[in-house]
Protein backbone atom coordinates (compact mmCIF):
# COMPACT_ATOMS: atom_id res chain seq x y z
CA UNK A 1 0.00 0.00 0.00
CA UNK A 2 1.13 3.27 -0.85
CA UNK A 3 0.11 5.62 1.60
CA UNK A 4 1.34 8.79 0.33
CA UNK A 5 -0.92 7.88 -2.74
CA UNK A 6 -3.65 6.99 -1.20
CA UNK A 7 -3.85 10.23 1.13
CA UNK A 8 -3.27 12.30 -2.09
CA UNK A 9 -6.48 10.75 -3.94
CA UNK A 10 -8.41 11.45 -0.96
CA UNK A 11 -7.35 15.26 -0.97
CA UNK A 12 -7.98 15.24 -4.72
CA UNK A 13 -11.75 13.81 -3.94
CA UNK A 14 -12.65 15.94 -1.68
CA UNK A 15 -11.28 18.88 -4.16
CA UNK A 16 -13.05 17.53 -7.61
CA UNK A 17 -16.40 17.58 -5.36
CA UNK A 18 -15.52 21.23 -4.36
CA UNK A 19 -15.52 19.95 -0.15
CA UNK A 20 -11.76 20.53 0.23
CA UNK A 21 -11.02 22.45 3.49
CA UNK A 22 -7.90 23.87 4.18
CA UNK A 23 -6.42 25.80 7.41
CA UNK A 24 -5.25 29.10 6.94
CA UNK A 25 -3.17 30.44 9.54
CA UNK A 26 -3.80 33.96 11.45
CA UNK A 27 -1.00 36.73 11.87
CA UNK A 28 -0.99 37.87 15.15
CA UNK A 29 -2.69 41.15 15.18
CA UNK A 30 -4.65 39.86 12.18
CA UNK A 31 -6.53 43.36 11.14
CA UNK A 32 -9.73 41.80 9.83
CA UNK A 33 -12.78 41.81 12.25
CA UNK A 34 -13.87 38.39 13.29
CA UNK A 35 -17.15 37.35 12.89
CA UNK A 36 -16.28 33.73 12.35
CA UNK A 37 -15.13 32.61 15.84
CA UNK A 38 -16.74 31.61 18.93
CA UNK A 39 -15.27 35.04 21.34
CA UNK A 40 -18.74 36.13 21.89
CA UNK A 41 -17.20 38.78 24.64
CA UNK A 42 -13.86 39.06 23.10
CA UNK A 43 -12.44 38.21 26.08
CA UNK A 44 -9.63 36.31 24.44
CA UNK A 45 -7.71 39.41 24.42
CA UNK A 46 -9.03 41.59 27.47
CA UNK A 47 -5.77 42.98 29.36
CA UNK A 48 -6.88 41.03 32.43
CA UNK A 49 -7.31 37.88 30.80
CA UNK A 50 -4.02 38.24 29.00
CA UNK A 51 -2.38 39.14 32.18
CA UNK A 52 -3.91 36.19 34.29
CA UNK A 53 -2.68 33.62 31.60
CA UNK A 54 0.94 34.74 30.79
CA UNK A 55 1.35 35.11 35.17
CA UNK A 56 -0.59 31.58 35.44
CA UNK A 57 2.71 30.31 32.83
CA UNK A 58 5.30 31.89 34.88
CA UNK A 59 4.02 30.94 38.46
CA UNK A 60 3.19 27.67 37.55
CA UNK A 61 4.65 26.63 33.68
CA UNK A 62 3.67 25.98 30.89
CA UNK A 63 1.56 22.81 31.26
CA UNK A 64 -0.22 20.71 34.05
CA UNK A 65 2.48 18.14 34.16
CA UNK A 66 0.86 15.18 34.08
CA UNK A 67 -2.92 13.41 35.00
CA UNK A 68 -5.09 15.25 37.21
CA UNK A 69 -4.97 12.44 39.51
CA UNK A 70 -1.50 12.13 39.38
CA UNK A 71 0.31 15.79 40.32
CA UNK A 72 -2.11 17.48 37.45
CA UNK A 73 -4.42 19.21 39.74
CA UNK A 74 -3.59 22.90 40.59
CA UNK A 75 -5.08 25.44 43.71
CA UNK A 76 -5.77 26.95 39.78
CA UNK A 77 -8.04 23.95 38.66
CA UNK A 78 -9.66 24.60 42.31
CA UNK A 79 -10.91 27.72 41.93
CA UNK A 80 -12.07 28.26 38.74
CA UNK A 81 -13.91 24.63 39.03
CA UNK A 82 -15.84 26.18 42.31
CA UNK A 83 -16.47 29.70 41.08
CA UNK A 84 -17.91 27.96 37.72
CA UNK A 85 -19.97 25.87 40.04
CA UNK A 86 -21.35 29.01 41.53
CA UNK A 87 -21.74 31.13 39.35
CA UNK A 88 -23.89 28.47 36.86
CA UNK A 89 -25.80 27.39 40.25
CA UNK A 90 -24.53 24.01 40.57
CA UNK A 91 -23.08 22.09 43.61
CA UNK A 92 -20.01 20.91 41.83
CA UNK A 93 -17.56 20.97 38.85
CA UNK A 94 -15.24 19.26 36.76
CA UNK A 95 -12.38 20.33 34.55
CA UNK A 96 -11.27 19.25 31.60
CA UNK A 97 -8.34 19.97 28.97
CA UNK A 98 -11.76 20.75 26.37
CA UNK A 99 -15.18 20.80 25.93
CA UNK A 100 -14.58 18.25 23.90
CA UNK A 101 -13.06 15.60 26.16
CA UNK A 102 -15.97 16.82 28.77
CA UNK A 103 -18.67 15.16 26.25
CA UNK A 104 -16.79 12.51 25.53
CA UNK A 105 -16.40 11.82 29.67
CA UNK A 106 -19.80 12.49 30.40
CA UNK A 107 -21.62 9.94 28.43
CA UNK A 108 -18.85 7.18 28.23
CA UNK A 109 -18.74 6.91 32.20
CA UNK A 110 -22.41 7.36 32.45
CA UNK A 111 -23.95 4.83 30.21
CA UNK A 112 -22.49 1.67 28.19
CA UNK A 113 -23.23 -1.91 26.30
CA UNK A 114 -27.19 -2.62 26.77
CA UNK A 115 -27.67 1.38 27.79
CA UNK A 116 -29.71 3.93 25.71
CA UNK A 117 -28.75 7.80 24.31
CA UNK A 118 -31.60 9.39 23.23
CA UNK A 119 -29.45 11.94 20.82
CA UNK A 120 -30.87 15.47 19.27
CA UNK A 121 -30.21 15.18 15.72
CA UNK A 122 -27.75 18.03 15.42
CA UNK A 123 -25.46 17.51 18.42
CA UNK A 124 -21.65 18.24 18.27
CA UNK A 125 -19.79 15.67 16.90
CA UNK A 126 -18.33 15.31 20.36
CA UNK A 127 -21.14 13.96 21.39
CA UNK A 128 -21.84 11.77 18.66
CA UNK A 129 -18.04 10.67 19.74
CA UNK A 130 -18.79 9.90 23.11
CA UNK A 131 -21.55 7.72 22.46
CA UNK A 132 -19.82 5.53 20.12
CA UNK A 133 -17.11 5.63 22.85
CA UNK A 134 -19.63 4.57 25.31
CA UNK A 135 -21.06 1.48 23.14
CA UNK A 136 -24.42 2.19 24.16
CA UNK A 137 -27.64 2.22 22.18
CA UNK A 138 -28.49 5.06 20.11
CA UNK A 139 -31.67 6.70 19.17
CA UNK A 140 -31.59 10.55 17.35
CA UNK A 141 -34.42 12.08 18.08
CA UNK A 142 -36.22 14.78 15.39
CA UNK A 143 -33.94 18.13 15.67
CA UNK A 144 -35.39 20.27 19.28
CA UNK A 145 -38.69 17.83 19.31
CA UNK A 146 -39.65 17.33 22.42
CA UNK A 147 -42.34 14.79 21.80
CA UNK A 148 -40.19 12.39 19.31
CA UNK A 149 -37.90 12.10 22.22
CA UNK A 150 -40.97 11.53 24.55
CA UNK A 151 -41.82 8.89 22.37
CA UNK A 152 -38.60 7.00 22.38
CA UNK A 153 -38.80 7.52 26.24
CA UNK A 154 -42.03 5.55 26.46
CA UNK A 155 -40.42 2.94 24.09
CA UNK A 156 -37.81 2.12 26.47
CA UNK A 157 -39.15 1.88 30.07
CA UNK A 158 -36.54 0.89 32.85
CA UNK A 159 -33.26 0.94 30.79
CA UNK A 160 -30.17 3.53 32.03
CA UNK A 161 -30.85 6.39 29.65
CA UNK A 162 -29.45 9.74 28.62
CA UNK A 163 -30.73 12.75 26.54
CA UNK A 164 -28.22 14.33 24.75
CA UNK A 165 -28.59 18.25 23.33
CA UNK A 166 -27.20 21.51 23.38
CA UNK A 167 -28.90 24.66 24.84
CA UNK A 168 -28.23 26.89 21.93
CA UNK A 169 -27.06 24.86 19.41
CA UNK A 170 -23.35 25.73 17.26
CA UNK A 171 -24.46 25.56 13.91
CA UNK A 172 -28.55 26.26 13.62
CA UNK A 173 -28.26 29.08 16.73
CA UNK A 174 -31.44 28.11 17.56
CA UNK A 175 -32.46 26.82 21.47
CA UNK A 176 -33.09 23.86 22.68
CA UNK A 177 -37.17 23.39 24.73
CA UNK A 178 -34.73 22.80 27.76
CA UNK A 179 -37.86 22.46 30.60
CA UNK A 180 -40.36 20.31 29.01
CA UNK A 181 -36.77 18.14 27.92
CA UNK A 182 -35.93 18.37 31.81
CA UNK A 183 -39.72 17.56 32.78
CA UNK A 184 -39.47 14.76 30.41
CA UNK A 185 -36.34 13.12 32.00
CA UNK A 186 -37.56 13.47 35.45
CA UNK A 187 -40.36 11.90 34.16
CA UNK A 188 -38.95 8.44 33.06
CA UNK A 189 -35.77 8.19 35.10
CA UNK A 190 -33.22 9.78 32.26
CA UNK A 191 -30.87 12.36 32.60
CA UNK A 192 -30.29 15.12 30.38
CA UNK A 193 -27.12 16.42 29.71
CA UNK A 194 -27.14 19.79 28.11
CA UNK A 195 -23.83 20.95 25.86
CA UNK A 196 -24.12 24.82 27.36
CA UNK A 197 -20.94 25.46 24.80
CA UNK A 198 -23.04 28.49 23.00
CA UNK A 199 -25.06 29.43 26.08
CA UNK A 200 -22.98 30.38 29.03
CA UNK A 201 -21.37 33.84 28.76
CA UNK A 202 -23.62 34.97 26.14
CA UNK A 203 -27.60 34.11 27.38
CA UNK A 204 -29.39 34.01 30.89
CA UNK A 205 -28.94 36.21 33.85
CA UNK A 206 -25.50 37.75 33.66
CA UNK A 207 -24.52 35.01 30.88
CA UNK A 208 -25.63 32.79 33.66
CA UNK A 209 -26.97 30.25 30.52
CA UNK A 210 -29.87 29.00 29.37
CA UNK A 211 -30.02 26.30 31.83
CA UNK A 212 -29.85 28.45 34.53
CA UNK A 213 -32.55 30.87 33.31
CA UNK A 214 -34.90 28.01 32.39
CA UNK A 215 -34.44 27.86 35.93
CA UNK A 216 -32.98 24.02 35.95
CA UNK A 217 -29.87 24.69 37.65
CA UNK A 218 -29.05 21.94 40.20
CA UNK A 219 -32.09 19.88 38.69
CA UNK A 220 -31.73 16.09 39.97
CA UNK A 221 -32.42 14.89 35.93
CA UNK A 222 -30.10 17.19 34.45
CA UNK A 223 -26.24 18.07 34.30
CA UNK A 224 -24.14 20.03 31.59
CA UNK A 225 -21.06 20.93 29.84
CA UNK A 226 -19.83 24.02 29.73
CA UNK A 227 -16.62 25.18 27.23
CA UNK A 228 -14.05 27.59 28.12
CA UNK A 229 -13.07 27.71 24.43
CA UNK A 230 -15.77 30.41 23.68
CA UNK A 231 -17.25 32.89 25.29
CA UNK A 232 -14.86 32.82 28.17
CA UNK A 233 -12.36 33.33 25.66
CA UNK A 234 -9.43 30.85 26.64
CA UNK A 235 -9.38 26.71 26.42
CA UNK A 236 -10.87 24.04 28.34
CA UNK A 237 -14.31 22.36 29.20
CA UNK A 238 -16.65 21.64 32.63
CA UNK A 239 -19.07 19.37 33.55
CA UNK A 240 -21.17 20.30 36.19
CA UNK A 241 -23.58 18.49 38.22
CA UNK A 242 -24.35 17.18 41.94
CA UNK A 243 -20.65 16.79 43.84
CA UNK A 244 -21.52 12.45 43.49
CA UNK A 245 -21.17 13.06 39.78
CA UNK A 246 -18.02 15.09 40.06
CA UNK A 247 -17.05 12.11 42.12
CA UNK A 248 -17.86 9.79 39.67
CA UNK A 249 -16.34 11.50 36.79
CA UNK A 250 -12.64 11.54 38.75
CA UNK A 251 -12.70 7.60 39.13
CA UNK A 252 -14.37 6.49 36.31
CA UNK A 253 -14.11 8.99 32.82
CA UNK A 254 -11.19 7.44 30.91
CA UNK A 255 -10.87 11.11 28.77
CA UNK A 256 -10.46 12.54 31.97
CA UNK A 257 -8.05 9.67 33.55
CA UNK A 258 -5.70 9.44 31.16
CA UNK A 259 -4.93 12.73 30.16
CA UNK A 260 -3.26 16.24 30.94
CA UNK A 261 -4.67 17.92 33.27
CA UNK A 262 -6.20 21.84 31.64
CA UNK A 263 -3.00 24.03 31.20
CA UNK A 264 -2.31 26.79 33.92
CA UNK A 265 -2.56 29.63 31.62
CA UNK A 266 -6.02 28.44 30.10
CA UNK A 267 -7.27 27.57 33.49
CA UNK A 268 -6.38 31.08 35.14
CA UNK A 269 -7.37 33.09 31.60
CA UNK A 270 -10.69 31.38 31.94
CA UNK A 271 -11.19 32.20 35.58
CA UNK A 272 -10.10 35.84 34.85
CA UNK A 273 -12.79 36.02 31.95
CA UNK A 274 -15.57 34.27 34.28
CA UNK A 275 -14.06 37.00 36.91
CA UNK A 276 -15.00 39.79 34.21
CA UNK A 277 -17.97 38.63 33.65
CA UNK A 278 -19.24 38.31 37.03
CA UNK A 279 -18.41 42.15 37.57
CA UNK A 280 -19.63 43.31 34.23
CA UNK A 281 -23.08 41.57 34.52
CA UNK A 282 -24.56 44.03 31.30
CA UNK A 283 -21.68 42.50 28.99
CA UNK A 284 -24.12 39.76 27.45
CA UNK A 285 -26.39 42.18 26.13
CA UNK A 286 -24.21 43.80 23.85
CA UNK A 287 -24.26 40.18 22.12
CA UNK A 288 -28.24 40.73 22.33
CA UNK A 289 -28.59 43.86 20.89
CA UNK A 290 -26.02 43.09 18.16
CA UNK A 291 -27.40 39.98 17.02
CA UNK A 292 -30.66 41.24 17.02
CA UNK A 293 -29.85 44.05 15.13
CA UNK A 294 -28.02 42.04 12.28
CA UNK A 295 -30.73 39.80 12.29
CA UNK A 296 -33.11 42.24 11.34
CA UNK A 297 -30.32 43.74 8.18
CA UNK A 298 -30.16 39.96 7.49
CA UNK A 299 -33.48 39.62 7.21
CA UNK A 300 -33.28 36.52 9.39
CA UNK A 301 -34.91 35.51 12.64
CA UNK A 302 -33.15 36.72 15.57
CA UNK A 303 -31.24 33.66 17.36
CA UNK A 304 -31.45 32.67 20.90
CA UNK A 305 -27.71 33.44 21.69
CA UNK A 306 -24.64 34.87 19.51
CA UNK A 307 -24.70 32.46 16.65
CA UNK A 308 -26.36 33.56 13.01
CA UNK A 309 -27.15 30.83 10.83
CA UNK A 310 -27.84 32.26 6.97
CA UNK A 311 -29.11 29.76 5.04
CA UNK A 312 -27.44 30.23 1.64
CA UNK A 313 -28.67 28.12 -1.89
CA UNK A 314 -25.45 26.10 -2.86
CA UNK A 315 -21.85 25.34 -1.34
CA UNK A 316 -20.59 28.18 -4.03
CA UNK A 317 -22.87 30.99 -3.11
CA UNK A 318 -21.79 30.59 0.60
CA UNK A 319 -18.05 31.10 -0.30
CA UNK A 320 -18.56 33.34 -2.77
CA UNK A 321 -20.06 35.42 0.09
CA UNK A 322 -16.99 34.82 2.52
CA UNK A 323 -14.67 35.78 -0.36
CA UNK A 324 -16.73 39.15 -0.47
CA UNK A 325 -16.89 39.88 3.31
CA UNK A 326 -13.02 38.95 3.60
CA UNK A 327 -12.29 41.33 0.60
CA UNK A 328 -13.54 44.02 2.88
CA UNK A 329 -12.11 42.92 6.16
CA UNK A 330 -14.55 41.02 7.43
CA UNK A 331 -14.30 37.40 8.41
CA UNK A 332 -17.33 34.86 8.28
CA UNK A 333 -17.76 31.09 8.52
CA UNK A 334 -19.05 29.01 6.05
CA UNK A 335 -20.23 25.87 6.30
CA UNK A 336 -21.11 23.03 3.70
CA UNK A 337 -21.34 19.50 3.75
CA UNK A 338 -20.30 17.51 5.53
CA UNK A 339 -19.93 19.83 8.06
CA UNK A 340 -23.70 20.59 8.28
CA UNK A 341 -26.16 18.42 9.86
CA UNK A 342 -28.92 18.81 7.35
CA UNK A 343 -27.23 19.24 4.00
CA UNK A 344 -27.92 23.07 3.95
CA UNK A 345 -24.79 25.56 3.11
CA UNK A 346 -25.14 28.52 5.24
CA UNK A 347 -22.66 31.39 6.21
CA UNK A 348 -22.23 31.39 10.08
CA UNK A 349 -22.07 34.90 11.34
CA UNK A 350 -21.16 35.16 15.70
CA UNK A 351 -21.61 38.15 17.16
CA UNK A 352 -18.37 39.72 19.26
CA UNK A 353 -19.40 42.29 21.81
CA UNK A 354 -15.65 42.91 22.05
CA UNK A 355 -15.65 44.20 18.67
CA UNK A 356 -15.78 48.37 19.19
CA UNK A 357 -18.88 50.32 17.65
CA UNK A 358 -17.31 51.07 14.42
CA UNK A 359 -16.14 48.55 13.03
CA UNK A 360 -19.14 46.53 14.36
CA UNK A 361 -21.34 49.10 11.96
CA UNK A 362 -18.90 48.41 9.36
CA UNK A 363 -19.24 44.87 9.57
CA UNK A 364 -22.75 44.55 9.65
CA UNK A 365 -22.83 46.60 6.43
CA UNK A 366 -20.34 44.45 5.07
CA UNK A 367 -22.21 41.13 5.52
CA UNK A 368 -25.30 42.54 4.58
CA UNK A 369 -24.53 43.48 1.53
CA UNK A 370 -22.33 40.14 0.54
CA UNK A 371 -25.47 37.61 1.72
CA UNK A 372 -27.75 39.84 -0.07
CA UNK A 373 -25.49 39.52 -2.82
CA UNK A 374 -25.32 35.84 -2.98
CA UNK A 375 -28.55 34.81 -1.66
N1 LIG B 1 -19.79 21.33 22.09
C1 LIG B 1 -20.15 22.22 21.18
C2 LIG B 1 -21.60 22.47 20.96
C3 LIG B 1 -19.19 22.91 20.44
O1 LIG B 1 -19.56 23.81 19.52
C4 LIG B 1 -17.82 22.65 20.69
C5 LIG B 1 -16.73 23.40 19.95
N2 LIG B 1 -16.86 23.48 18.59
C6 LIG B 1 -17.50 21.70 21.63
C7 LIG B 1 -18.50 21.07 22.34
C8 LIG B 1 -16.07 21.34 21.92
O2 LIG B 1 -15.52 22.27 22.79
P1 LIG B 1 -13.95 22.55 22.80
O3 LIG B 1 -13.67 23.41 21.62
O4 LIG B 1 -13.72 23.22 24.11
O5 LIG B 1 -13.27 21.23 22.70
Amino acid sequence: MNWEQWFADRVAEREAAGLRRILKPRGAGDPVIDLAGNDYLGLSTHPDVRRAAADAALTWGAGAGASRLVTGTLELHDALERELAAFTGWPAALAFSTGYHANLSVVAALVGKGDLVVSDAHVHASLIDAVRLSRADVAVARHNDAADVARILAANPGRRTLVLVESIYSVLGDAAPLAELAALAEQHGALLVVDEAHGVGVVGEGGRGLVHAAGLAGHPHVVLTVTLSKAMGAQGGVLLGPASFREHLVNAARPFIFDTGLAPASTAGALASLRHLVGHPDLPGVIRTRVDALAAALAVEAPAGAVLSVPMPSPQAALAAQAACLEEGVRVACFRPPSVPDGVSRLRITTNAGVPDADWAHATDVVTRASKEHR
